[in-house]
């Protein structure tokens, strides 16, 4: 059967590797795939700030300048293993060879977006002002979607490509997540001889654990201890514990107050025993939430209809780029290109799906 060219260019790309910090060579072919179609290409320094060997890649289409900017965006990393990846086709749907990931996750959303534009450039038609990013280093912590520079964009509306779920799959609601990272210090003293002369850490830390709200908070919040690691002789009172945590909810206020809650158990128990504190609260990416009823959302319905994709509109509990294009003041929504089984080497997409991206991203990008 003969291959689309949405189909080719993605197995093309999925070749080559672009593990998280290793985009280099991938963002490469990006920047002169980008500039044959006749897009204007710039690249940003976001490379150095996450220790990763090439930066972000921008690109602008001028439109109709009467119509709306919009902005497609996608990751250009992978998650490991992902070098030397052989995609195979068969029966209608992509494959690993089952040593490494397929990368999918994201190269179906960049597959898509460049293949939509080279559509809408060789067919001239009437389209918006397109802006496009692909992002570096999403997988390690949407480190390139943070270092991005937002001022070079004028599109207030991003589409992320970049779910799990069919083509129609629009992600309105994505919680935010905090870490807090801290360390409890207490008094070494020999634990046969004079141990009431020792503040244990590790007691200081239970007596705080003890209180914490953990696990499932409500229907919108989470919180986890990942790390409470003390290691010593037994005949040495614990002086210090290290200590990790996470919070996620799709409500801010709820985000604050539960790190609040955890950080307020940690500093009662050092106060009660009389041990130091020392903690940051880092704030990983904030929420989002967009009504059903937002013209973004009612664009992108609308742009599924017209491909034949019924439309879910559903939240997730993961993180993407598109909480941090949100924090920065743009209307961006996730959608799904299909992609499934991510970050494992039993990931697959169907040819079906990937046609139906470019597809949809075509739609995004025409005059209405
Ligand atoms: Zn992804």
């Amino acid at each position: 059967m003969k291959q689309s060219q949405v189909l080719k260019t993605f197995l093309e790309y999925v070749q080559i590797s672009s593990e998280s910090r290793s985009e280099q060579a991938f963002a490469t072919r990006l920047a002169e795939d980008l500039r044959k179609i006749g897009l204007r290409v710039e690249t940003d320094k976001a490379g150095v700030k996450a220790n990763a060997n090439t930066g972000n890649l921008y690109a602008f289409l001028d439109g109709d300048p009467a119509l709306e900017p919009i902005l497609f965006s996608a990751h250009m990393d992978t998650v490991p293993p992902g070098k030397k990846i052989q995609p195979i086709v068969c029966d209608g749907v992509v494959h690993s060879s089952g040593d490494t990931v397929l990368g999918s996750d994201d190269k179906s959303g960049i597959a898509a977006i460049v293949e939509a534009l080279h559509i809408v450039v060789e067919q001239n038609i009437p389209h918006r002002p397109v802006e496009v990013a692909f992002t570096i280093s999403e997988e390690v912590g949407l480190l390139g979607a943070k270092a991005l520079d937002y001022t070079r964009f004028s599109a207030k509306n991003a589409i992320v490509f970049d779910n799990e779920g069919d083509v129609g799959t629009i992600v309105n609601k994505a919680p935010g997540h905090v870490e807090i990272l801290a360390t409890i210090t207490g008094k070494a003293a020999h634990a046969g001889v004079a141990p009431e002369e020792g503040i244990s850490a590790i007691v200081v830390a239970a007596a705080a654990v003890n209180g914490m709200q953990l696990l499932r908070i409500d229907e919108e919040t989470t919180a986890n201890i990942g790390t409470l690691c003390a290691a010593g002789p037994n005949n040495i009172v614990p002086e210090t514990i290290r200590f990790s945590a996470e919070v996620r909810s799709h409500n801010e206020q709820k985000l604050h107050r539960q790190c609040d809650q955890i950080v307020g158990c940690l500093q009662d128990a050092c106060h009660r025993y009389g041990a130091c504190l020392q903690y940051t609260i880092e704030p990983s990416y904030a929420s989002y939430y967009i009504p059903e009823s937002d013209p973004l959302i009612e664009l992108l319905r609308s742009c599924c209809n017209a491909i034949g994709a019924p439309v879910s509109i559903c939240s997730t509990g993961g993180g993407s780029d598109a909480n941090v294009f949100n924090a920065h003041g743009m209307h961006a929504i996730v959608v799904g290109t299909g992609m499934e089984k991510i970050h494992g080497v039993s990931e697959y997409i169907t040819v079906k799906n990937l046609e139906n991206t470019q597809k949809l991203a075509l739609e995004l990008m025409k005059k209405q």
